[in-house]
């Protein structure tokens, strides 16, 4: 756990101005280092999605394990998740673009789950329907990034539970109450069904190596906030005759308004960027945004301004830069002083609006398909 003076980052909450070396060294994950992209470069036939190659994922477990066995003709999976319980923001892509990339480039099969379970377990507020409608809304969301419906497949868990069930109870019985205490930091009040969740979350690392009844290994990629959850899921791997998962974590998303992260939980909702946000209210927020601009026109142009705490430069970064060449001149521009924060804002305004107009008709399209990735029978009894 980090030093609570300086910033705090679990699996639920994000704070303070994180140093992301020291993180990594504190939850004792490995460098994704240059001679590893380009390893995963030359293995992708030549580029690196800019995630990679822009930094935002910096560090791994086993990640080196898993292409070796890869190079020697051994399959894996890219497995990501979703906890439903509200309109998914931009920065909640990019674990599931860098699975897209995986897909696309290595030609792997995805594995996502949708966890309306546990949001209704861990959300008070929240009732089953709206946590199963939210499950639908966000799958669509996902979907609509460029799967492929035939390398795609999707615990919805409430509706795939005869599928995980038999491989959940085998998970349930290695994980102890005190290790998901431990992890979960549950109270005494907590719900039964918040437990046993961590059983169903372990599932779709171990699923295909299961039903095929051979070593497929695993790919994670995630915020590294959510190293922790996937901590007992390697854990309990060994004990169950699978291999544990490989990770690839990124940084945080800030938020715009310059929060750690960006997230609505316990936050304003200005702070972030969803996918059904109107045209007006994008609008609205990216004017809002905090930048790292000067106080005047005159002092912006005499000092340049800041990028790295800049909320509209981390959209750039992650996500609306065409190109390295394009982060790297706004980038440069911004530090001299000849890009104004409000014409940056402008610009970026260009990006986004129409991301979000092609994104909505994608996941229109992606309906007529999106049932048939749900899995819902187990492949044998167990
Ligand atoms: S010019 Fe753009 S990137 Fe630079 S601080 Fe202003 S809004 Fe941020």
């Amino acid at each position: 756990m980090p030093d609570a003076d300086e910033f705090v980052v679990t699996p639920y909450e994000v704070r303070g101005k994180v140093d992301y070396d020291r993180l990594r060294e504190l939850f004792g994950t490995q460098e994704l280092t240059p001679e590893l992209l380009q390893r995963l470069r030359r293995l992708a036939g030549g580029e690196l999605h800019p995630l990679l190659a822009r930094g935002i994922y910096y560090s791994h477990r086993d990640l080196e394990g898993l292409l070796t066995a890869f190079e020697s003709g051994r399959p894996f999976f890219v497995y990501s998740g979703r906890g439903p319980s509200g309109p998914l923001h931009t920065s909640h892509l990019a674990q599931f673009e860098l699975c897209r990339w995986f897909q696309q480039r290595l030609r792997v099969p995805m594995y996502v789950q949708i966890t309306d379970d546990e949001k209704f377990w861990s959300r008070a507020g929240l009732s089953r329907e709206e946590t199963v409608r939210w499950g639908y809304e966000n799958l669509y969301d996902i979907l609509a990034l460029g799967f492929d419906p035939k390398r795609t497949r999707v615990f919805f868990d409430s509706r795939s539970i005869a599928a995980l069930y038999p491989l959940a109870v085998r998970v349930a019985r290695k994980i102890t109450y005190s290790s998901v205490k431990a992890v979960f930091g549950l109270e005494p009040s907590a719900n039964i069904g918040w437990i046993f969740y961590t059983a169903l979350q372990t599932v779709p690392a171990f699923w295909p190596s299961w039903a095929e009844g051979r070593e497929v290994r695993c790919l994670i990629p995630c915020g590294i906030d959510q190293d922790p959850h996937f901590r007992l899921t390697r854990d309990v791997a060994e004990g169950l005759g699978y291999p544990k998962p490989a990770l690839v974590h990124s940084r945080m998303v800030p938020g715009l308004l310059g929060e750690a992260a960006m997230s609505t939980t316990g936050g304003s909702e200005d702070g972030a960027l969803f996918l059904n946000d109107p045209p007006k209210t994008v609008e609205r927020k990216v004017r809002n945004a905090f930048t790292g601009g000067r106080a005047t026109v005159e002092e912006q142009r005499r000092l340049g301004a800041n990028p790295e705490i800049c909320s509209i430069w981390a959209l750039w970064r992650t996500r609306f830069a065409a190109s390295d060449d394009e982060l790297d001149r706004l980038t440069a521009d911004c530090r001299s002083g000849a890009l104004l924060c409000g014409d940056c804002k402008s610009r970026l305004l260009e990006r986004v609006q129409p991301f979000l107009r092609d994104h909505a008709e994608r996941r229109e399209k992606v309906k007529e398909w999106a049932e048939s990735t749900i899995v819902t029978e187990a492949p044998r009894p167990i």
